[in-house]
């Protein structure tokens, strides 16, 4: 299956809240020359040692318009060079944390090869990334407009297609849809899902294989959490959306988003064991792959985590195989969706104790 999540979720890192980790991401700041805030005079002074070839005034006259044309030139130059530099860091951290990823992951995910491979880290500004945020978003709409249908109980299936062929929507329809045909809420949005909030900082783009930053996102916490979105089993995605079919959002979301965050935290939180100067008395300080996740999100992993392997700080063995190796099942109860029993590893839990 390569859809990964549903296209409306909240995967939107609307700002890095968690520490940078110092270690590898020494963020780069744009650097302002002083000389450019004074008047024209020492501007152009500064630009002329900047850029010698460029003739001085009165001679072959550098015009108003030149020297704007050279100085968008150099700004963009930097532009370049500063999604060059970050482009750099964020292939350096994912470098830096795939043994720790593979030695925390592999053991207890043995079949998933992909754990192996290197997910592509693509750094880009705003706004090609907006861009590249809406066509992943439309081509996962199309993907999973088509699950949810096909995911349906039948009778709202039979239902839909009936709309879809006539061109119509829940509000406005006539038999053979009787007043008595119930619609789900969910599905007033099928054929035409509402647009995705663009507060995202970063995403996996399941469709071309990529991890998409904005640059002025790249963290060590960032990059963990999108390499686990990439890593995960289609089992694992299959659960979001069929949880999502039968209205068990936001749940679903929060339990991907969350699992997510802290897959990729305790992958961070190894590397730094491994990494950092101990010093006696101080705890070790691990970037946060939380990406701007508030306190549900954490709160929906912490349920999911105590449900599967019993320990709410850190997700365990059964976790690790859902997520990864995508060693789990759900039995949906159409009557009462509450009542489904989901398999994660060797654990069998209700739906109940995770909502
Ligand atoms: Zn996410």
């Amino acid at each position: 299956m390569a859809i990964s999540r549903p296209p409306d979720d909240q995967d939107d890192h609307a700002r890095m809240t968690g520490p940078s980790y110092r270690g590898i991401s020494n963020r780069g700041t744009a650097t302002r020359g002083t000389a450019n805030r004074g008047p024209v005079a020492p501007a152009l002074s500064a630009f002329r040692q900047a850029a010698p070839g460029a003739a001085a005034p009165g001679v072959g006259g550098v015009t108003g318009q030149s020297f704007i044309g050279r100085t968008l030139t150099t700004a963009r130059d930097a532009a370049r060079r500063a999604l060059a530099a970050a482009q750099a860091q964020a292939e350096a951290i994912h470098d830096a944390q795939r043994p720790f990823f593979l030695s925390t992951f592999r053991p207890l995910a043995p079949k998933n090869a992909r754990l192996g491979d290197k997910v592509p880290i693509k750094v880009v500004e705003q706004p090609e990334f907006g861009t590249l945020l809406e066509r992943r978003n439309a081509a996962m709409n199309v993907v999973f407009v088509a699950e949810m249908v096909r995911l349906r109980p039948a009778h709202v299936q039979r239902n839909l297609q009936a709309l879809a062929q006539r061109g119509a929507l829940v509000r406005s329809y006539s038999p053979p849809i009787t007043a008595a045909t119930k619609i789900h809420p969910v599905d007033g949005n099928l054929l035409s899902p509402p647009p995705s909030q663009g507060r995202a900082g970063a995403f996996y783009d399941p469709g071309n294989d990529v991890v998409v930053i904005r640059i002025d996102q790249v963290d060590a916490g960032i990059v963990a959490h999108e390499a686990c979105h990439a890593y995960t089993s289609a089992p694992w995605n299959a659960m979001q959306i069929v949880l999502g079919v039968y209205d068990l959002e936001p749940a679903a979301t929060e339990i991907d988003e969350g699992v997510t965050s802290e897959m990729a935290n305790l992958a961070l939180f190894n590397m730094a064991v491994a990494t950092q100067v101990k010093v006696p008395g101080m705890p070790i300080q691990a970037p946060n792959a939380y990406a701007g996740y508030l306190a549900n999100v954490q709160a929906r992993a912490a349920r999911f985590m105590r449900a599967s392997d019993n320990s709410a700080g850190t997700p365990g063995p059964n976790a690790i195989a859902a997520y990864f190796e995508g060693d789990l099942t759900l039995q949906i109860s159409s009557s009462d969706p509450r009542k489904s029993k989901l398999r994660l590893g060797t654990k069998i839990v209700s739906v109940a104790a995770l909502l």
